[in-house]
């Protein structure tokens, strides 16, 4: 199959061709079907790096989302700055041709603008995407013909539109003090709703296994 064939937008796929991707590799020709369907459902992958499972969880993020809407609408963690720089630069090579704004939570990289991202995805660790999404911003709003002030406060990420949330190398985010605990913990601050969920990991020890079938509940499960 081509990635025509997997029924991406033309600004994707102008992106994937000026980065010399022609055709999909194995992980994602079994994984994107999967992904992009509608209604979507979770994923939960087991591939090594190297097969190509960032552009197949890239492209679902980019492919979701609605550039028009300047709002959060997919977050993706990973277990490292230095893999959230990477995963943001496929990001940008691959979103070259659409509107696409991203964002880090990411602790020496902090937003632009920390009191109301309005990119549509994030990308960061879990620790500094806790705290971006428990922070809220109170200011004073005056309404003159009123003659009146009021407080108002939202917070630094609205999560009320997001529809994607990724994990990467969750193998490695749960062998690290904190970090599963936190991972959870920004599912938690989800809303209620629907929200596709893609878990990809290398390995898939007991402690990984069960954390994914919590975290992704009646996932499609795909192994390369
Ligand atoms: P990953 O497994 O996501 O870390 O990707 C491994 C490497 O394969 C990266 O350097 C990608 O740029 C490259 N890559 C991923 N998908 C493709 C593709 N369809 N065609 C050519 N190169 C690819």
């Amino acid at each position: 199959k081509s990635f025509q064939e997997l029924g991406l937008h033309p600004d994707l796929l102008k992106g994937l061709f000026s980065m010399g991707f022609d055709k999909p590799s194995k992980i994602q020709e079994k994984a994107l079907p999967l992904l992009l369907s509608d209604p979507p459902t979770n994923m939960i992958g087991q591939s090594q790096s190297g097969t190509g499972k960032t552009a197949a969880f890239v492209l679902t993020m980019l492919s979701r989302v609605d550039y028009n809407l300047h709002k959060p609408q997919a977050l993706c963690l990973a277990p490292s700055r230095e893999l959230a720089r990477q995963i943001m630069s496929v990001i940008t090579s691959m979103g070259k041709y659409t509107n696409v704004q991203t964002e880090y939570a990411i602790k020496d990289n902090l937003p632009k603008d920390a009191t109301n991202i309005t990119a549509q995805i994030i990308v960061g660790t879990p620790g500094t995407m806790m705290d971006l999404m428990r922070r809220k911003v109170s200011f004073c709003k005056s309404l003159p013909h009123q003659d009146l002030e009021v407080n108002v406060s939202h917070e630094v990420i609205d999560t009320s539109n997001v529809k994607v949330f990724v994990l990467d190398e969750a193998d490695n985010m749960l062998d690290q003090d904190g970090l599963g605990d936190q991972t959870l913990r920004v599912k938690n601050m989800l809303p209620r709703k629907p929200i596709q969920i893609i878990l990809f990991s290398a390995t898939f020890p007991d402690n990984v296994r069960s954390f994914a079938s919590k975290f992704a509940p009646n996932a499609n499960k795909i192994e390369l």
